[in-house]
Formats: C-alpha cells, sequence, structure tokens
C-alpha cells in the first residue's frame, strides 16, 4: 500500500472535524450568509429533531425576556423553566416552593422537576440555580446548546436592587449578593457552550442581538476558515479547496505551497463595551475571552480552551498577573514579558500552544515538531511540551535545531538540559536563517515526508512562529497591555498608543498588528533591529535587500535574522490578500537575494510601521542609563526597543516597549553595560547571575532560570554542520527512535 502524507493528513483532518469532536450537530450545512436567511432556514426545519438553546446566566441577566426575542426571531417555542416547568409542577410559585421545602432541599426539587426534561427546537431560559446542579446540566447539554448571558457583575447587582431582590437560592444569611454571585459564575463557567459578552448597560434587545450572533457562529463552522499567503485569488476554485480551519493550520504548520496560514475573513472585532469588560479582568480571563472569539468552538471548545488556559498561565509564571505593565520613563512603558519558565516572551505562546496541538492531532498519527531557534524558542518549546500528559508525550516528538555558535551559554545549557525522551536537541553550525530554511524546505520535500509516513506513521509539525497556534496567544499579550493603561488610569479606552517590539521573526509584531483589527487602538508599530536590520531596512525603503548582507552575532542575538518569515503574513494583509503578489516577492527573494514592493503596498506599510535600529552601543548605553536613572535593568532586545522608541517616537501617546526576555538570559551583555565584569563570558553563567545580583537591581531575578542553571551541567549535545541531507537525516533518525514500534 502506498500512503503519502498528504493522505494521512486529509484524513486525519476528518476525523478530528466530524468525527470526534463534532459535538453538537449544526443545522443543515447551507450557505447561512445572514441571519435572515438563518431564520427562514430554521423554521422549515422540523423541531422534533431540533437541537434546543438553553439561556444560562445569573438572576437579573435577562434570561426571560432575551429568550422571548431569540425564540421569536427564531421562529421557535419558548420554555421558561421557572414559569412553565417548575410551577406547573409544583402547582406553587417558585419563591413559596422555596420557602417550603428551604433552600437545601430547593436545588434537589428543581433537579427533580427537569428530570423528565425532554422538549426539542426550544428556546429554553434556565433558572439562575440549574447549573448548580451538574447532573441536571449534563442532561439538558445532551438536547441542545448552552449560551452563556456573562453580564458584568455591577450590572446585575443594580437590577437586582431594582428588582427588589434582596436573596436568591443559595444565598446564607451574612453572605452578601455580590459573594454568592461569584460563587455562581465558576459553575457557569464550566457548562457553556457560547458565551454571550454583553457590555455594561446593553438592553435586552442588544443582548438578544449578541446572542444571535453568536448563535450563527457556533453553527457555521465553515465561516473561520484559512488560506496560504501564496494562495492565487484569481484561481477561486483552488482557494476553495486550500481552505483550512483552525485545528488543520496548527497541525500542518506551514502550507503545501511553503506560504503560510492567515485567518481569510480577518481578525473579529469586539466592541467597545466588551473591551472594558475586560479591564479588571485577570490575564487567564481575559485570555480565554480574546481566544474564544478567534478559535472555533468546533475545533476547541469554549470551556475546553479556558482550561486549557488557566493551566499555561497559571503557577508555571512566576507573576501572577502574568504580564505586568511598568512605567520606565516619561510616556514609555515597558510590558514584562519574561515571567514564564523560560524567562522569554516565547512563554507566553509556547505554555499554550503544545495543549492546542495535543487537543487538535488526530488519534492515528505521530508527529514530529521541528523547530528552528535563535535561542529563546528552543527552551520555551521544550518547557511547552514537556508539560503535556505521558499520552501526548508519546506521540509527539519535538526536534530542536540551534545555531551551535549563535546562542548564549546560558540558552545553551537551558536547551541542552532538558532529558524528557520525547525532545531532542541538535546545535548546527550555521546561523539561524539556515536552520530555519531548512526545516521549510523539509516540509517540502516530498521523499522525507513519505518516509516519515509510510516508515514511522510520522508527520512533520512546527512550533515556530510560522504555526498560526504561536501568534494567536500574543495576541492577548498585546490586547492586555492596553487594558492595563485604561484600568491604570493612563489612558481612557479609544485613545491611542504605540508598541514598540525588538523584531527577529516579525511574529511578536504581527500579533499587535491582529490586534488592532479585533479594536484596541494601536497607532504606530515600531519595529525595533539591531544591527542586522534587514527588516527595518525593508519597512523604511520598500526594499527588501539581502544580497550583500552578513548576519553578524549581537549582544541581543534572538533577533540575530535577516529573513524575517512573519513578513510574508504581514505584505500578504498589506496587499489586500494578493497572493500572486506574495509569491513573486518571496520567490524573487531566495533566487535573487532581494524583492521591491509595488508603490501602493510600500504606502501602506509606512501609514502604519516604524523601523529603526540600533548600534551595540547605543545598546549597551541604553542599558547603563536607564539603570543609573531608574534601577531597572533592561534586557538587551528590550534595549535596542528602547533606542528605538527614543529615536522615532513622538510622544504624543504613550508608547509599550515590549520586553522580551529577563536580563538573566543574556547576563555577560548587561555585565559589561554595569561595567560589573571585564570578561563576562569567561565567567561560568552561575557565577554570572551572582554578580548580576550583587547590584539587587530591579526586575528581580529569574528563579525558574537560576534553578535549571543550579541543575545542569553542560550536556553533551549533537552537533551538526550546515548541510540539509545532515539535518533531513536527525529528523528521520529521531523518528525512527520514537516512533518505530517492534
Ligand atoms: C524571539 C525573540 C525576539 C524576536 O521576536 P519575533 O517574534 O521573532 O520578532 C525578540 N526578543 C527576544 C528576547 C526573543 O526571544
Amino acid at each position: 500500500m502506498f500512503v503519502t502524507m498528504a493522505s494521512i493528513s486529509s484524513s486525519c483532518r476528518f476525523v478530528s472535524r466530524l468525527g470526534v469532536k463534532w459535538r453538537f450537530f449544526p443545522l443543515p450545512l447551507l450557505g447561512w450568509k445572514t441571519l435572515a436567511t438563518s431564520v427562514r432556514l430554521e423554521s422549515q426545519c422540523s423541531f422534533a429533531t431540533e437541537k434546543n438553546i438553553f439561556l444560562m446566566g445569573p438572576p437579573g441577566a435577562g434570561k426571560t425576556t432575551v429568550g422571548r426575542i431569540v425564540a421569536q426571531r427564531l421562529g421557535r417555542p419558548l420554555i421558561d423553566v421557572d414559569d412553565d416547568i417548575l410551577e406547573r409542577q409544583w402547582n406553587m410559585p417558585v419563591a413559596e416552593k422555596l420557602s417550603a421545602v428551604g433552600p437545601e432541599h430547593f436545588l434537589e426539587e428543581e433537579a427533580k422537576a427537569l428530570s423528565g426534561f425532554s422538549a426539542h427546537g426550544c428556546v429554553v431560559s434556565l433558572t439562575g440555580s440549574n447549573p448548580l446542579c451538574s447532573g441536571t446540566m449534563q442532561h439538558l447539554r445532551r438536547t441542545g446548546t448552552v449560551l452563556y448571558l456573562d453580564v458584568d457583575e455591577e450590572d446585575i447587582l443594580l437590577r437586582l436592587s431594582r428588582m427588589k431582590v434582596s436573596r436568591i437560592v443559595g444565598q446564607e444569611p451574612g453572605v452578601s449578593m455580590r459573594d454568592v454571585l461569584r460563587y455562581r459564575r465558576q459553575f457557569y463557567n464550566q457548562c457553556f457552550d457560547i458565551r454571550v459578552l454583553c457590555a455594561s448597560g446593553d438592553t435586552e434587545e442588544e443582548v438578544a442581538e449578541k446572542a444571535l450572533l453568536a448563535l450563527h457562529r457556533h453553527r457555521d463552522s465553515e465561516s473561520e476558515t484559512f488560506v496560504s499567503t501564496r494562495s492565487d485569488k484569481v484561481a477561486q476554485e483552488d482557494v476553495a479547496r486550500d481552505e483550512k480551519h483552525f485545528s488543520d493550520v496548527v497541525v500542518e504548520g506551514l502550507a503545501p505551497d511553503s506560504g503560510l496560514y492567515v485567518p481569510k475573513e480577518g481578525f473579529p472585532k469586539l466592541q467597545p463595551g466588551q473591551w472594558l469588560r475586560m479591564v479588571h479582568m485577570s490575564y487567564p480571563q481575559r485570555a480565554a475571552i480574546i481566544l474564544e472569539n478567534c478559535i472555533h468552538p468546533v475545533d476547541v471548545p469554549a470551556t475546553e480552551l479556558q482550561r486549557m488556559v488557566s493551566k499555561a498561565y497559571g503557577e508555571n509564571f512566576a507573576c501572577a498577573v502574568v504580564a505586568p505593565v511598568r512605567h520606565l520613563a516619561h510616556n514609555q512603558y515597558v510590558q514584562e514579558l519574561f515571567h514564564g519558565p523560560t524567562a522569554s516572551f516565547k512563554d507566553l505562546a509556547l505554555q499554550l500552544v503544545p495543549r492546542l496541538f495535543a487537543y487538535c492531532l488526530p488519534q492515528m498519527c505521530n508527529y514530529l515538531v521541528l523547530v528552528a531557534t535563535s535561542g529563546d524558542t528552543g527552551s520555551a518549546v521544550l518547557d511547552g511540551f514537556a508539560s503535556l500528559p505521558d499520552g501526548d508525550r508519546q506521540r509527539i516528538g519535538v526536534l530542536v535545531f540551534f545555531p551551535e555558535n549563535g546562542v548564549s551559554e546560558i540558552q545553551k545549557l537551558q536547551m541542552t538540559s532538558f532529558k524528557e525522551g520525547n525532545t531532542r536537541t541538535v546545535g548546527v553550525t550555521a546561523n539561524f536563517d539556515f536552520c530555519q530554511k531548512a526545516i521549510k524546505q523539509m516540509f517540502s520535500d516530498p521523499s522525507l515526508a513519505g518516509c516519515l509516513a509510510v516508515e514511522y506513521g510520522t508527520v512533520l509539525s512546527t512550533a515556530n512562529s510560522i504555526n498560526w497556534a504561536r501568534l494567536l496567544p500574543q495576541v492577548v499579550y498585546h490586547a492586555s497591555a492596553y487594558l492595563d493603561l485604561v484600568r491604570d488610569g493612563v489612558i481612557g479606552f479609544g485613545d491611542p498608543i504605540d508598541v514598540c517590539i525588538p523584531t527577529g521573526n516579525f511574529g511578536n509584531m504581527m500579533s499587535a498588528i491582529y490586534v488592532k483589527q479585533m479594536g484596541i487602538p494601536i497607532r504606530k508599530f515600531i519595529c525595533a533591529s539591531n544591527h542586522n536590520c534587514a527588516v527595518a531596512d525593508f519597512i523604511a525603503t520598500g526594499h527588501y535587500e539581502l544580497q550583500d548582507r552578513v548576519l553578524t552575532p549581537s549582544i541581543s542575538p534572538a533577533i540575530d535574522i535577516l529573513k524575517s518569515s512573519n513578513l510574508e503574513r504581514f505584505i500578504y494583509h498589506a496587499s489586500g490578500g494578493n497572493g500572486r503578489l506574495v509569491k513573486d516577492v518571496f520567490s524573487s527573494l531566495d533566487a535573487r537575494g532581494s524583492f521591491v514592493l509595488p508603490q501602493d503596498v510600500f504606502h501602506k506599510i509606512q501609514a502604519d510601521v516604524l523601523a529603526g535600529w540600533c548600534s551595540e552601543e547605543e545598546c549597551l548605553a541604553a542599558i547603563r542609563d536607564v539603570h543609573t536613572r531608574t534601577g531597572y535593568i533592561l534586557d538587551p532586545h528590550t534595549a535596542v526597543a528602547k533606542v528605538v522608541a527614543d529615536h522615532l517616537q513622538d510622544r504624543t501617546c504613550p508608547v509599550v516597549i515590549a520586553s522580551t526576555a529577563h536580563h538573566d538570559k543574556f547576563a555577560p551583555a548587561i555585565l559589561r553595560a554595569l561595567q560589573l565584569a571585564e570578561s563576562p563570558e569567561q565567567l561560568l553563567p552561575l557565577e554570572q547571575l551572582d554578580r548580576l545580583r550583587s547590584c539587587g537591581s530591579q526586575p528581580v531575578m529569574h528563579e525558574a532560570l537560576q534553578r535549571c542553571l543550579s541543575n545542569s551541567k553542560t550536556q553533551p549535545h549533537a552537533v551538526c554542520q550546515a548541510d540539509f541531507s545532515l539535518l533531513a537525516e536527525q529528523v528521520e533518525t529521531m523518528a525512527q527512535d520514537l516512533f518505530l514500534k517492534v
């Protein structure tokens, strides 16, 4: 039998979307274009076989009224659990029953009354206490979809006081209404399919409208697809054939035509009132809501996503607020993105991505995740995948390639000290660009793919920022920085900010650009390079020129990159989705080492993006200067961004500088900048950190990093010459070692 990778992965996709995870079968998959047509189609369906729509939420959320509007708009019967089920069965008002049986038995009685529930095709307004009984909710959920009317707590309290409700079910004497509502919220959060995030002050009509839109999205699982940046729009039929869903793009990583996946219809836009709801939320809560809107529930159900998010941004972060924003100077703020386990911003994505990845993977294949790293991605990927459960680790291997002489001693230790059986780290005597290119080439090498598929049942994927799943979690912290500034009164919602980002592969920047599409008003995107400034020059001139450039190692090695892979997404969007142009310019880049953007596209880029670069001396001086003035130590990448922000930002609005690493990780550069050691490279990593600690500055030392270095010595690791076939051999050997079952 001849099996190709294409046939394996397409059959996997079928299983993952239709077999395993399709829990709520939608209405007939006709072209749901507008709500009007959905109403028409729906009313022609037979209610007897239809799913119910449950409206859930706290007392005062508007379940009854919203239910009435939704039922009317969809032409469906309405059941109000209070009036139509409980009161009828009990033959008395609910309040009377409550005082008759007492609060301790009320929930039991309620559960009993609902145990025979067997309606179909109805809109059902639940009681506020139904979700407290898990048996009832399980029974109900089998017959339909649960919409959670997520209304602001203050609004609820206000409405309840207007309605003169002084106590609700389960409220013990002496416990405040606010506390009961909070207690209940955890139950609501566990059993919904669709969240309807209401803005403060929304009328019931507005909530109903949001509910209808959310229902529509839930059913229309084919609407949120991804296309390759190189797909040719003119050949429309091909585009339709090439469309992929979230699960597919996470697993595949790179499109078959070597383009990168992007969402076909752009990003969902949240309303200002919805953003304002998030101002006082925690990072995981913000993340859950933002990501729910970007990942279709058929791919990852919202409650599942919420579970993943709470694990990804929990104890593993040294700082409970995950990505805090601090004032630096004048109108400059830094967002500290280094509190994760491996001390760089890569953790923000990579603590979550492996969970998404494992969830989306079809059960029947093994996966080998290939990663090229300029230093920080490697350890973040290794840590992220190591935290998966055993079962997942048995079918997912991770192979990291890093430039043997292009990463710091500390970074090398972090990577090579990983001893998980399913991971391997290989040094390559070449730079990052070579490693990245080799990986891309492996994806398009049919003989390698065929061999892996046939011999080891193994499919390749990647966790580099060419993978869509890497960019998505990063959208969250850009939004979070803005919301923090609103919360702290620095700006009002709607006021502009600028962002300044030390840029390598343009992934962090791309996420910031996407968050603007979601409604966060970022004015300028400032792209900061070190002396390897091909991207900065490109943004300034529209001319991408690699011919005469040689990568020169710097003290900010994570951005020692000349070929920024995410520029491809950027150009695709700036050109209005012109896949042909993208294909042309990147072929030209491969063939001739350069390309020039058409004028119109260039002007579009210039309207939003500024770029500059910073020399090694300026970088060291900035670290020294900021430390002298404030006692705060910038890592060299953050310092690059600070220098460029000083040059290019006009101070008419706040600027958030992305602090992408903890300075401990680049200790030698800091020791040099602060004149704490003559030749810091000659000190052992732990000695370097000790020296740094002696100046007792902010931010405090990175404990997880310290622990990692204390427990490990330089490990022997494979080193490979800069030759594609040698790297491919490593891949095959690893697949063999991990997945060849005898
Ligand atoms: C990876 C990295 C960057 C570059 O981020 P991109 O998304 O590739 O532009 C910047 N700083 C640090 C510390 C990094 O690890």
